[in-house]
Parts: C-alpha cells; sequence; structure tokens
C-alpha cells in the first residue's frame, strides 16, 4: 500500500456474486428485485415500515424536503458542522439553512440551539449523526413536535448506531443515508431514505419518478418532477453489504478501540464520544483538540500526509466556506456557535478505511503521539521563553 488512505470498503465474494447474479438476471420482469430486496431488508434492519433506493443520500434528503412541501420562504435548522450535503437540497427547494450549533460532547446538532434558532418560517429540522454518534434525538423530537416541525434524520454517516436500542434513521420522520464508497455500508454511489409515514412514502415514489405512480404503464406524468432511481447493479451490492453488516459495524467499533489503546495517555486529545444509552458506529475515528488547544488540524494533516497517512479535516462549519460565508445565513452563524468554531479548527479523522490493521492503527498512532510530543514541547518552550 503507497499510502494509508482515509476510509474504504470491505468487499467479499458475496457481494462480487451478487452484482454478477444482478448483471445476468435483474432484466425483464425481475428488473427491480434486487432494489425490492435491499429496500425490505432495509427497513427490517431499521425497524420501519419503508424504504426507497435512491442514487444518494443528497437526493433523499432534497425527496424528503419536497415530500415534507418544505419550499421558498420556509427555513430547515441544520447543524454548522456536517457535510455539505445535509445543506445543499435545502437550497435546491429555494428554502434557507439555518445554521445551529453542536453540542461539545456529541459533535452533533445542539438540542438547546437548534430550539434557540426556531422562528415561524422553521418548516424542518435536520440533525446529523456524525462520524457514527447519535444526536439527542429524544430532546430534537419533543422540540419539533411542539413546534410542529418535521424531523428528517442525516444518518448518512452512522448506519449501525443506536440510541436508546433503537436505530439510529428510524427516529424522526423520515431518515437518510448514504452508500457512498467512503461509507460503512457501500454501492460505490447510492442513497436510502426511510419512513413509517405510507403518504411520505407514496409521495417520495412519485417525485422521484417524474411524476409517475409506481406501476404506471401509461407514462401518462402527473407533473414535472425528478429522476432519482438505484441501479440493480448497486442494490445488488448494498443487498451484500447489508446481509454483512453487523460484521461491518463490528469491524468499525474494533478499529475504534485500537485506536483508543494506541493513542492513550496522549494528553489533550478527546476521540468519537459514545453518550449513554447509544451505541456508537465510529464511521470516522476523529481526534479533537480539548479547549485551550493550540495547534491546527493543517498541521497534523501535513506532518501525517508526510508519513504517507491521509487524513481528513473535522468539517469546517458551513457558515464559513465560500459556498455559504457571504450570505445573511451565515454572518449570525458566525456569531452564534461558539462550540463548532472551537472545535472545527482542531480535529482530524483519522483513517478508518476496512483494510487497515492493528499495526497500521499503531503506526498511524506513533506519527500523532510525535506530532502531540512535538506540540507540548513547542508550549513549553514558548512558555519559558514568556
Ligand atoms: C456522505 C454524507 C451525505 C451525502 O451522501 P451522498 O450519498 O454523497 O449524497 C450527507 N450527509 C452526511 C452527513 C454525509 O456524511
Amino acid at each position: 500500500m503507497e499510502r494509508i488512505p482515509v476510509a474504504g470498503p470491505w468487499i467479499t465474494q458475496r457481494e462480487v456474486d451478487y452484482v454478477a447474479d444482478a448483471a445476468r438476471t435483474a432484466w425483464y420482469d425481475q428488473a427491480a428485485s434486487y432494489n425490492d430486496r435491499f429496500e425490505q431488508a432495509f427497513a427490517a434492519y431499521l425497524g420501519v415500515r419503508f424504504a426507497v433506493t435512491l442514487p444518494s443520500c443528497t437526493s433523499a434528503i432534497h425527496l424528503a424536503l419536497l415530500a415534507l412541501g418544505v419550499g421558498p420562504g420556509d427555513e430547515v435548522i441544520v447543524p454548522d458542522i456536517t457535510w455539505i450535503a445535509t445543506a445543499a437540497p435545502v437550497n435546491y427547494v429555494g428554502a434557507t439553512p439555518v445554521f445551529a450549533d453542536i453540542d461539545q460532547r456529541t459533535w452533533c446538532l445542539s438540542a438547546d440551539s437548534f430550539e434557540a434558532c426556531i422562528t415561524p418560517r422553521t418548516k424542518a429540522v435536520i440533525p446529523v449523526h456524525l462520524y457514527g454518534g447519535v444526536a439527542d434525538m429524544d430532546r430534537i423530537n419533543s422540540i419539533a413536535a411542539r413546534h410542529g416541525i418535521a424531523v428528517i434524520e442525516d444518518a448518512a454517516e452512522a448506519i449501525g448506531a443506536l440510541y436508546h436500542g433503537r436505530r439510529a434513521g428510524s427516529l424522526g420522520d423520515c431518515g437518510v443515508f448514504s452508500f457512498h464508497g467512503s461509507k460503512t455500508l457501500t454501492t460505490g454511489e447510492g442513497g436510502m431514505l426511510v419512513t413509517n409515514q405510507q403518504q411520505l412514502w407514496e409521495r417520495v415514489q412519485v417525485l422521484r419518478d417524474h411524476g409517475r405512480k409506481p406501476g404506471d404503464r401509461m407514462f401518462f406524468n402527473s407533473e414535472v418532477a425528478f429522476k432519482y432511481k438505484m441501479s440493480a447493479l448497486q442494490a445488488a451490492l448494498g443487498l451484500a453489504q447489508l446481509e454483512r453488516i453487523d460484521e461491518l459495524v463490528r469491524r468499525k467499533r474494533e478499529i475504534f478501540r485500537w485506536y483508543e489503546e494506541a493513542l492513550a495517555g496522549i494528553s489533550g486529545i478527546e476521540l468519537n464520544c459514545e453518550s449513554r444509552d447509544t451505541l456508537n458506529s465510529y464511521w470516522m475515528v476523529t481526534i479533537v483538540g480539548e479547549s485551550h488547544s493550540t495547534w491546527r488540524k493543517e498541521e497534523l494533516m501535513e506532518s501525517l500526509a508526510a508519513a504517507g497517512i491521509d487524513s481528513r479535516p473535522f468539517f469546517h462549519p458551513l457558515s464559513s466556506i465560500p459556498a455559504y460565508r457571504d450570505r445573511q445565513c451565515a454572518a449570525l452563524a458566525r456569531r452564534r456557535n461558539v462550540v463548532s468554531y472551537r472545535i472545527s479548527p482542531c480535529g482530524v479523522n483519522l483513517p478508518s478505511g476496512f483494510n487497515l490493521t492493528k499495526d497500521l492503527v499503531q503506526h498511524i498512532a506513533a506519527q500523532c503521539r510525535s506530532f502531540f510530543g512535538r506540540q507540548s514541547f513547542r508550549a513549553e518552550s514558548s512558555q519559558q521563553a514568556a
């Protein structure tokens, strides 16, 4: 291996066999067979009534917003710390994203900040289960219910995570997942929308197929809509991965334990937290500096890169990046979101791909240890100089 990549899947003969079978058989009257099986198995795994295969999680969020009737003039609350895919679909439908702060332990949407951001225009909230951890869904759901706000759970990074014994993604009005190549369960590119609400499910089916009801044979479109479908080959890959989901999540948790052990004793850093009554599915093992850290994520990333180790920056606050920073919604967020702006500058995602071994994790941890050793030397010498 030339470099240690930051993420990557675990593909076995089962996946290869299912995709080959789909290539041979998923045509004619069998065209939807793998999509149906993947959807049914996914709904059963999540403990929900309905699941819809889609080309991406971004399209799932887009459809969720449309199906919930979110449009121009509406506001949708999202955490400032997330991948841009959580917020961009809010703009697609002509609504305005409002960036709320995150909780300092879970790094997920802060329920208090969510509540403080609510206005009469708030139509929906999209809590994100960051890096495999789970947002405080009981509080978020009860605040949302009190204000009549719809909840779309962005569980793109958290398949397999649990909250009070229930699956992340099954706790809101609907949940969305990503099967991008970097995610725990992959179809290369792909997504899923899940819900217990029949009306929402039916609306999504029409919206994702150019305004056609499932089974329409007359090609008589009822409205101008979208074309968001997952191919049978992707669904076959996803079904095979889903049949191995316990093994995939177990390995993610094992990788986290390897890091936890190998990084033990380094002062001034924290790793992903697992709150009480939750199970973290540890999509990405993440190092964050404590409040008075002076090191910056770029420095740790550079030092790892020099040793052939790829890493990723902790998400930049959306209100700080060029895509959003000049908008009115960003200026308020920059003043409000103290936790996001404190944590993001010293947070790094460490390699968390399925090709890691305990030896590689120890090698990565040793590089981190020597980086933090140099940092504390730097801090001490500047103290002595002062
Ligand atoms: C990956 C990701 C998405 C987007 O998934 P795509 O399948 O690439 O559209 C959305 N939200 C979060 C939090 C993600 O990590």
